[in-house]
């Protein structure tokens, strides 16, 4: 029995790839998340910190802008407030006036020098600036101002810068907690996943296992499976082929035992003419002469069984190679009754044709001479003394019908839905006797199928029976 491996071959199968999707479908929300989660805490934290420093250094403006600006920024209270600023944001602030000079620098590195940069000045245009700083720090201006008749006037700028240190420790020490969070559930999730996999995969395990046992067996059973709708629908299918399978081999093994006896019946025939031939010391002449000529026709009825096997072996295949070629019915139909004439004056019976149109098809001549031969000859076998036998040839814009009619024996109601199938025969002796083999009619339909056409019988005992065929005009590959 063949498994689902799950070795070398589990990158390739369901299991792996209901796994997979499970996994991803459980961890990329979370990874999302918690990216975005950490992004906006970074973006919060930091305009938080730009807010706030703003807020004090406009604090520190207005009080800048109270009195005279170089006065104000020496003042005690100022310098503590200053140093009190720099060291809550551990940053540094620096405070120029008109002259671009700076007249207080918390590192008391700059005081006294000229500062002319693009920030100060554009804030001396009244643009104020706020930006982060290659991630470890907040730089910003925030203008003095004082009030004048013609409004506010900008007297000096202050140039604060706040450390992001803190932010980013933070933002460390929840990065390194939520790693560890991911991967306490990345463990859970795959954990999850392969349980999950297991139970949805578990349904075509179930399967497997059972259809193994089946081939392994000898198709004998049906399948019984429940776990799920979609199995349960499986099986059901399944079944059918199953049963279809028996159906097939069923009639193989009758078809092979029908064709052991049919040919093995001419030679037990031919054996036992020998062997009174053989046991009988100087038999006469005359009796050697009958004995062979029985013997020679058993011979011609063997070739006939094989020969009629042949071509049903042929017509049975799944795409019969067709000669297709557009036909004159009426002069095939005519050359078909030429030829089988010479039987019918011998079993005196009539033979007519009969067609009101002429019909041209795409047929395959030499396959349907071989049907049509058949109807007619049964019809000629199966008459009574000055019988008769109508062939009726008629067509419409799609198809042309050929009706096959006689004046014979009929066959009974009960058989009319055998005597396509092989070595069917109504009566058996009497078929052997008038040299049938029980193959004509399936050959018939055969021809008849490959054409994509139909045959129907209507029979009424003692009365006649009527052979309709219907074949398209053009023919359908
Ligand atoms: P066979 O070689 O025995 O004629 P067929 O397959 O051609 O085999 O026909 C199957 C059986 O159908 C025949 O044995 C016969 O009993 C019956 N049958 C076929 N055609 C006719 C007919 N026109 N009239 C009466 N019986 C027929």
């Amino acid at each position: 029995m063949r498994k689902i491996k799950f070795g070398g071959k589990f990158f390739k199968s369901l299991n792996f790839r209901i796994l997979l999707s499970l996994a991803l479908t459980g961890m990329v929300p979370v990874l999302i998340i918690t990216g975005v989660f950490l992004a906006s805490y970074e973006k919060q934290a930091l305009t938080q910190l730009g807010n706030d420093v703003r807020n004090q250094c406009q604090i520190l403006a207005t009080q800048l802008g109270s009195g005279e600006l170089a006065d104000e920024a020496g003042s005690e209270t100022l310098q503590g407030e200053l140093a009190q600023l720099s060291s809550l944001y551990d940053g540094r602030i620096l405070i120029i006036d008109r002259n671009f000079e700076i007249v207080e620098d918390t590192y008391q590195l700059e005081e006294g020098r000229t500062m002319v940069a693009e920030e100060v000045i554009r804030c001396f245009k009244g643009e104020n600036i706020s930006h982060y700083v290659s991630g470890r720090f907040i730089e910003m201006t925030v203008p003095i101002t004082v009030e004048t008749d013609g409004g506010r006037k900008i007297v000096g700028v202050i140039l604060a810068s706040a450390s992001t240190d803190s932010i980013h420790s933070q933002l460390e020490g929840l990065r390194s907690s939520s790693d560890m969070w991911l991967v306490a559930v990345g463990i859970c999730v795959l954990a999850l996943s392969i349980l999950l996999s297991g139970w949805l995969i578990r349904p075509l395990k179930h399967m497997n296992q059972s259809i193994g046992g089946l081939v392994e067996g000898s198709l004998d059973g049906d399948l019984d499976i429940h776990d799920c709708t979609e199995t349960e629908n499986i099986s059901d299918t399944f079944n059918l082929m199953l049963a279809k399978l028996r159906l097939v081999e069923e009639s193989r093994q009758e078809f092979v035992s029908n064709v052991s006896h049919e040919l093995k019946t001419p030679l037990t025939s031919m054996k036992v003419l020998a062997d009174s031939l053989l046991m009988q010391q100087d038999a006469p002449v005359e009796l050697y002469q009958e004995f062979m000529q029985d013997i020679a026709e058993e011979i011609d009825r063997e070739n006939t069984i094989i020969s009629d096997l042949l071509t049903l072996v042929k017509m049975d295949r799944k795409a019969p190679e067709l000669n297709i070629a557009v036909t004159d019915v009426n002069e095939f139909m005519e050359l078909i009754l030429k030829r089988l004439r010479p039987i019918a004056e011998k079993a005196n019976v009539e033979v007519v044709f009969e067609s009101n149109r002429s019909v041209s098809a795409e047929i395959d001549a030499t396959r349907l001479s071989l049907a049509f031969s058949n109807l007619v000859e049964n019809a000629i076998k199966y008459n009574r003394e000055n019988g008769w036998v109508r062939v009726m040839l008629d067509a419409d814009h799609k198809f042309f019908y050929v009706k096959v009619s006689d004046s014979g024996i009929g066959i009974p109601q009960e058989s009319l839905d055998y005597i396509f199938e092989r070595f069917y025969r109504v009566d058996k002796s009497h078929s052997r006797e008038i040299g049938g083999t029980g193959l004509g009619l399936a050959i018939t339909r055969s021809a008849v199928v490959a054409h994509r056409g139909a045959i129907k019988v209507q029979s009424e005992p003692d009365v006649g029976t009527t052979f309709t065929v219907r074949i398209p005009l053009k023919y359908i590959a």
